[in-house]
């Protein structure tokens, strides 16, 4: 029976209805405003800080003044991510359904930890959940941890790993602690992203005990140097990391050759493919990812080439009693039904950051989410070719997927070349270093990203690059 709310509740809701109307229209006109304004914040951190700094008051303000005030004081230090060239790091945008969708796990307000309570936002997880690995041609009964990105999804995967491993040596990690137990040998490449030391460091393995692998000159790892690192391993406690994306030259490990080779071994294998797993959504660039099916456990995002808002990632192991078997929390006040987002991740209050996941696959369609990953491929061949006729400009790699990686002859050009793009507002991108040499990278990541926009970050570039060049001479 529908009850009329008492009057203190029709005023909370006028309030909120104030506040969310004061959200949306400030948030239609930062995006409406990205084509426009500088790409790169115009604010400093000082600056914000200053603009919001000071004690916090006695008294408090009416939430729909607050959110107006907010917006239009934060507006300046903000980043346009969100717009169409926005290159630096590995950062995507945002669909319209994605992000539409996050605002409704707000208002809901959902803790989804457990599938006895939260049932409509732990199915949706679920489901989001088994179409990405139907997409990616992961196994269908593997468990998928929502978290908050690949960092955190590279050490949720590396600790079940850990777990796994030193059981099948005999040894129970949740009983017996990590002190005393048989190390566990890691194998890892020369290009990995540096989430994975830090993976490894939360789960007690340091830098130390790690075994790297060499790479070929666009970051690859060389099956020879797994052959030789593997030597040995058979019996011992064993896991590999590979890697699909590198993170500067979009490079592929040849995981269809490595995953057998440490399978021989019968060794756990993880694969870090925060943007790269995604190649597998397309016809086109699924060659890229062959042979990922053949691994343990796999690091994606979905905060990056899917354009979900921050943040979201996923944790995906091929067999979930290894999740459970690190995860799975005993405690009266906890029941268990099936599997829980909280027998998978090392949450328990969570957010239901796998909705707007829904929102994005269901918004694209299998379709369409090929298309995306095409789109950002074909960006970044678009901007390679352009890249390539401005005077001055060498492209530092071979091109195979998102990212597009430059630099002028002189290193203190090509630094000076950033500073002035990030200062022009016309694009963002960020630096790398490359074979000793400071050099300049572009991620296309953003659903955003228009062709128009690759023709006037290039023109921008070569204005800019011709100034560097011609003050250089
Ligand atoms: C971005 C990235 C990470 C870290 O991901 P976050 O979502 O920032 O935590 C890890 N590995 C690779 C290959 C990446 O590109």
């Amino acid at each position: 029976m529908v009850q009329t709310p008492p009057a203190e509740h029709t005023v909370g809701m006028d309030e909120r209805e104030r506040a969310l109307g004061a959200a949306r229209s400030a948030a239609l006109e930062f995006l409406a405003g990205l084509d426009d304004r500088p790409v790169w914040p115009r604010a400093t951190l000082d600056d914000m800080l200053a603009e919001f700094g000071g004690p916090l008051a006695d008294t408090g303000v009416d939430a729909e003044t607050l959110v107006t005030d907010l917006a239009a004081r934060a507006t300046p230090g903000l980043v346009g991510i969100p717009g169409g060239r926005f290159f630096g790091f590995v950062i995507g945008g945002t669909l319209p359904a994605a992000l539409a969708a996050d605002w409704l796990v707000s208002a809901w307000d959902q803790n989804s930890g457990s599938s006895t309570m939260t049932t409509a936002t732990v199915a949706l997880e679920r489901i989001a959940g088994a179409w990405i690995c139907d997409l990616l041609g992961l196994p269908a009964t593997a468990s998928v941890g929502f978290v908050t990105g690949a960092q955190m999804s590279n050490w949720v995967c590396l600790s079940i790993a850990q777990h796994a491993v030193l059981r099948r040596a005999g040894w129970d990690l949740t009983r017996a602690g990590l002190r005393g137990a048989p190390p566990v040998r890691v194998i890892v490449g020369a290009h990995r992203h540096g989430s994975i030391d830090r993976a490894l460091r939360f789960c007690g393995i340091g830098a130390d005990e790690i075994t790297v692998v060499p790479a070929d000159a666009e970051g690859r790892m060389l099956p020879a140097g797994l052959v030789a690192a593997l030597a040995g391993a058979s019996g011992i406690p064993t896991i590999v990391c590979l890697q699909a994306g590198e993170v500067h030259t979009g490079a592929f490990d040849p995981v269809a050759e490595l995953v057998p080779l440490a399978k021989e071994h019968g060794v756990w294998v993880h694969i870090d493919g925060a943007f790269g797993l995604w190649a597998a959504a397309s016809p086109a660039l699924h060659h890229l990812t062959d042979g990922i099916g053949g691994a343990d456990s796999w690091t994606t995002d979905a905060h990056k080439t899917l354009n979900v808002p921050y943040d979201c990632g996923m944790a995906i192991v091929r067999d979930p009693a290894d999740s459970i078997a690190m995860f799975r929390t005993g405690g009266d006040y906890l029941v268990f039904t099936s599997l829980d987002p909280w027998d998978v991740t090392p949450e328990l209050s969570r957010r239901a950051r796998g909705v707007p996941v829904w929102a994005a696959l269901r918004s694209l369609g299998r379709e369409g989410a090929a298309a995306l990953v095409d789109r950002l491929h074909a960006n970044a061949r678009r901007l390679e070719a352009g890249l390539g006729r401005v005077p001055g400009i060498t492209v530092v790699h071979e091109v195979v997927y998102t990212q597009v990686m430059f630099r002028l002859d002189d290193d203190d050009a090509t630094r000076a070349l950033g500073a002035a793009i990030l200062a022009d507002g016309t694009a963002a991108l960020t630096g790398a270093e490359w074979d000793g040499h400071p050099t300049l990278r572009c991620s296309m990541s953003s659903w955003a990203t228009t062709e128009d926009d690759i023709d006037r970050t290039v023109a921008a570039i070569a204005r800019l690059a011709e100034e560097q060049v011609s003050r250089g001479s």
